[in-house]
């Protein structure tokens, strides 16, 4: 078996809640953390410890990492759904939360043979064909994405995580995924899932500041910023029917386009239903 990930977090418990829990980014006031039993915010922090921060949704938790750890502790969801974190981290989290091991959900990517984890990738923009629409920016969860408005964009591949949460919204298919080489250190992959964590937060923090500067409100919003916009309870001001539309339809594209992408990894009959109400949704409002 290869090696797990961060298996001394199980044994490293004290009286103390895990101070990151406060000031969390408003996206995650739902969860309600800091309320929770110290013992189980315990045991989140360390589920959330192993899992890879890519923050890609394929466990089926859009809002990433942090929920689906603490659905996995709070509500008993299965510990081997995270796809990029593959068999090794579904047996970390069984480790730490005393379950019997599970087959980790399948990947379209092959294994690493060093890591046991799926293949990683790296988004790369065919920048001859970009036109420059900027909706990547706001999909990409890390800010790994940078360009303005009409102008070609580039991905800064040293933080790229490969989720590819920045493809659905690429009007013009320019974006790639090259599989890439890493010899990581355990100690190396956890500095790099702590920061990734933090550059995710720092991401959901701007959006919300952007969101609340009124003078900053957009006709197209993405998915992210549209769940923030709920949990601050702001609505945007338009007037425009044909706005309202705009902004419904491209919510319903990224739904329909995270479903697509979660289907292809793992058949679900309740999402390929959703998936289709969704499609036949947008087919009305185009019509
Ligand atoms: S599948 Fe993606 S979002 Fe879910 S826990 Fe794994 S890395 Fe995080
Ligand atoms: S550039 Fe694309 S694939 Fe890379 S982290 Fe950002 S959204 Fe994910
Ligand atoms: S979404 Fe595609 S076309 Fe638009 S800026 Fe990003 S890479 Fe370029």
């Amino acid at each position: 078996m290869v090696a797990a990930t961060r298996p001394h977090t199980q044994t490293t418990q004290t009286d103390e809640a895990p101070v990151r829990f406060v000031g969390l980014p408003i996206l995650f006031d739902a969860l309600a953390l800091e309320k929770l039993p110290v013992p189980i915010q315990q045991q989140i922090a360390a589920v959330d410890d192993c899992l890879p921060q890519t923050q890609c949704g394929l466990c089926e938790h859009p809002d990433g990492c942090l929920p689906y750890a603490a659905a996995i502790v709070t509500e008993g969801e299965a510990h081997n759904k995270c796809v990029p974190g593959g068999q090794p981290v579904a047996d970390t989290i069984a480790e730490i939360l005393r379950r019997t091991p599970l087959d980790a959900a399948p990947s379209k990517w092959p294994l690493d043979n060093d890591s046991g984890r799926p293949q990683e990738v790296r988004a790369i923009i065919r920048e001859d064909e970009c036109i420059g629409c900027t909706k990547c920016i706001p999909a990409c969860p890390v800010d790994a994405i940078i360009g303005t408005g009409k102008h070609m964009h580039t991905i800064m591949t040293d933080l790229c995580t490969g989720c590819e949460l920045c493809l659905a919204p690429c009007p013009v298919d320019c974006i790639d995924l090259e599989p890439i080489e890493r010899d990581l250190t355990e100690a190396a992959r956890e500095d790099e899932e702590d920061a990734l964590r933090t550059r995710y937060h720092t991401h959901l923090r701007r959006v919300a500041d952007q969101l609340s500067d009124r003078s900053n409100t957009k006709p197209v919003v993405s998915m992210v910023e549209a769940k923030i916009n709920n949990a601050t309870n702001q609505s945007i001001d338009i007037s425009e029917d044909e706005a309202r539309n705009t902004i419904k339809a491209a919510k319903l594209r990224s739904q329909i386009k995270k479903l697509e992408k979660q289907l292809s990894v793992r058949p679900n009959p309740q999402k390929a239903q959703q998936l289709s109400e969704l499609q036949a949704e947008l087919a009305q409002l185009g019509a």
